[in-house]
């Protein structure tokens, strides 16, 4: 990664070079420096001239300052020539200056204060990239980390291998910084050996077992004679290192059977021991650490942190190979990640081929009339960040598939949401669908043959309710069939509307420009004499400035008069109903109040499901109600993309609305 340079490192470049120039230009001064006449003799050193004091100390300062700030700014290996030049011009005018002009132009002050200078400009760049490796280490190794404890997942490992084996005692041990056994975790099973005098050496035979397992990296067991139980050390291995060793007692005789169980755990225990001794290691300043043992230790932990959470999320990713649904994951450069089973059955693609694909081959293989340009839905994905999903129909193969493309977020606080990769789901609904359309179709077919005989037995019965002939009882009677079978009829017709509003997309609607106020009156005014029968008042409260919406007028106008109609329906005489219109944010709302029954708590959410009744007392024989008003309703609101809403409290009375989007 190439970073600007902080300007703090051209100021420590700065002092690195004038402190290595002053300090040489003192050691000058003081004469402890040898002379050029100890290298090259020649003329005798005391005709030599000098130059004057401040002369030196500018000449060394900017020398040694030079070279520190070179190297801060190009690196060693960008200006090693012309340090290299330097260098050589140095020495020789230093020699020409001796030998020639008989004058010490200080060639060794001057590579000594060089030198310096640039060794400690080399360690400063050292010591600061070493502080930023250390700042990234740590931070993304404590990400991944904080959640659990590792100490609690150790214990919790623990007890897992309680379940499957008879413990009486596991400890796990870590390796210190000297390379002798820790423990870290301890769980005890039936403590049978509490008292047990020959605790300590069943300590040091387990240490001893725990030592060859780590030597021969291989799991030690020992049964002890006599005893029926058995003592297992297994070596924890994290990529090929020895993190630590896991000692346990079984209440029974090791089987072998159970080895490659224990080298699975083992491993976790590995990844979880890589973690304990990341949160353990408290090396002391940041900033120091690439002078201390402790601090190196501690990167080597939060590394191996991070091997362990890699190796884990491997894990997470490989339970997507085992869903009915077909998954891929790609990256943002478009390589695939992971495709599974599934959906290689979907793309009709063999396994090997996937390496050679990228997640365009891969969408290619899904293209179908709707679905022609995979390239246009991942750049809207890309570009919007919502999910595309679309339903994919092969009728050649007699197959629906629903194909969903959505952007995967990295979650990790740090990251504010940045893009990490692209997701395809990838679902059969072949069977759903079939169902679907056979319910439906099931649906309208029955209704459709209903409506026949039953229009001919409503009228049928009309006929006789009018015959003088016929005596008066047998009249009553054909005049109930007459009713009920309008009832009956007046449900199907409500039904139907229904199921065929659920089966149409919001699209299909037909959507003029409509004012709902205007519809709100129309309605009022119509239903006034239902309201006067029963002496309820039907008010409209005033709205100003209601903006239009899309629909289609003749179904609000219905759901608007279901609303009412049940208004005056469940109230009692002599109450008021108000419709009101009012403007909400980017919504108009329409709400029918009254002061009637009320809807009781547990029936607000059922109210509006097909065929619901709340049952009342003295309504049961309501002929006028089936059920199906209110869900009427919530379907046409939500077909034109509103949402419908209730207010009510049992006794004092309801108060029903519905959204529907301005224009
Ligand atoms: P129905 O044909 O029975 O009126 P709806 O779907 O319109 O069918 O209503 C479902 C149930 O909700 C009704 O049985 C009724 O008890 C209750 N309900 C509807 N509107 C009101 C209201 N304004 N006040 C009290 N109860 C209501």
């Amino acid at each position: 990664m190439n970073q600007l340079k902080a300007p703090t490192s051209y100021v420590s470049a700065s002092v690195i070079g004038i402190g290595a120039g002053l300090a040489v230009y003192a050691a000058q001064t003081m004469g402890i420096l040898p002379n050029l006449a100890t290298f090259i003799p020649a003329t005798s050193p005391l005709d030599l001239k000098t130059l004057d004091d401040s002369i030196i100390a500018a000449c060394l300062v900017v020398f040694a300052l030079a070279l520190s700030l070179t190297l801060n700014r190009f690196g060693f290996r960008r200006c090693w020539r012309w340090m290299l030049v330097s260098i050589v011009t140095v020495c020789g005018t230093g020699t020409v200056g001796f030998l020639v002009l008989n004058v010490d132009l200080l060639p060794i002050p001057l590579l000594l204060s060089g030198g310096l200078s640039l060794l400690f400009a080399q360690i400063n760049r050292l010591w600061s990239l070493d502080r930023q490796l250390a700042r990234a280490l740590f931070h993304s190794s404590a990400g991944t980390n904080d959640a659990i404890g590792a100490n609690t997942r150790l214990l919790s490992g623990l007890k897992l291998l309680n379940t499957v084996l008879p413990l009486s005692e596991a400890v796990v041990f870590r390796y210190d910084e000297i390379d002798s056994l820790q423990p870290v975790a301890r769980f005890k099973g039936a403590a049978r050996n509490a008292q047990d005098p020959r605790r300590n050496s069943v300590w040091r035979e387990g240490i001893d077992l725990c030592q060859r397992a780590a030597a021969s990296r291989q799991l030690v067991s020992q049964t002890t004679p006599g005893q029926n139980s058995s003592t297992v050390a297994v070596p924890l291995l994290h990529e090929s290192e020895t993190a630590g060793v896991l000692l346990i007692r079984l209440t029974s005789e090791f089987s072998a059977d159970d080895a490659p169980l224990l080298a699975a755990v083992g491993s976790q225990f590995a990844r979880n021991l890589e973690r304990e001794s990341f949160s353990q290691n408290q090396a002391g300043s940041q900033s120091l650490s690439y002078f201390s043992q402790a601090g190196s230790k501690k990167k080597i932990d939060a590394l191996n942190v991070l091997k362990a959470v890699t190796v884990e999320q491997r894990c997470e990713a490989s339970t997507l190979t085992h869903i009915d649904d077909g998954v891929a994951i790609a990256y943002l450069d478009g390589t695939l990640a992971l495709v599974n089973k599934t959906l290689l059955g979907f793309a009709g693609l063999a396994p090997e081929r996937v390496s050679t694909m990228d997640v365009f081959d891969l969408l290619h293989k899904f293209r179908t009339d709707v679905f022609d340009e995979p390239t246009i839905a991942v750049r809207r994905v890309l570009q919007t960040g919502d999910e595309y999903q679309g339903e994919l129909n092969f009728e050649k193969k007699s197959q629906i598939l629903n194909l969903r493309i959505s952007l995967l977020r990295d979650r990790q606080p740090a990251s504010i949401n940045e893009p990490i990769g692209i997701a395809l789901h990838v679902k059969d609904v072949t069977a759903t669908k079939e169902y679907e359309k056979l319910k439906s179709d099931m649906i309208s077919l029955m209704s459709h043959e209903l409506r026949t005989p039953l229009t001919s037995i409503n009228g049928f019965a009309e006929l006789l309710t009018a015959d003088e002939t016929i005596p008066p009882q047998a009249r009553e009677f054909v005049s109930i069939i007459a009713n009920e079978s309008q009832r009956m009829s007046r449900m199907i017709n409500t039904f139907l509307s229904v199921t065929q509003l659920q089966r149409k997309d919001k699209q299909e609607v037909l959507k003029i420009p409509l004012r709902l106020d205007e519809v709100v009156r129309e309605t009022i005014t119509s239903l006034q004499p239902v309201a006067k029968k029963k002496r309820i008042r039907l008010v409209e409260q005033p709205a100003h400035r209601i903006p239009p919406v899309a629909a289609d007028k003749s179904l609000i106008t219905q759901a608007v008069k279901n609303l009412v109609n049940n208004a005056i329906k469940y109230s009692p005489e002599r109450t008021t109903v108000t419709v009101s219109t009012a403007l909400e944010a980017e919504a108009v709302r329409v709400s029918v109040e009254d002061r009637g029954f009320g809807i009781p708590a547990e029936s607000k959410e059922r109210v509006w499901d097909k065929f619901y009744r709340v049952v009342r007392e003295g309504q049961e024989k309501d002929e006028e109600s089936t059920g199906l008003g209110l869900s009427f309703v919530r379907e046409v609101v939500e077909q034109h993309g509103g949402q419908v809403d209730l207010d009510s409290e049992e006794g004092r009375g309801s108060k029903f609305s519905f959204t529907l989007p301005r224009l």
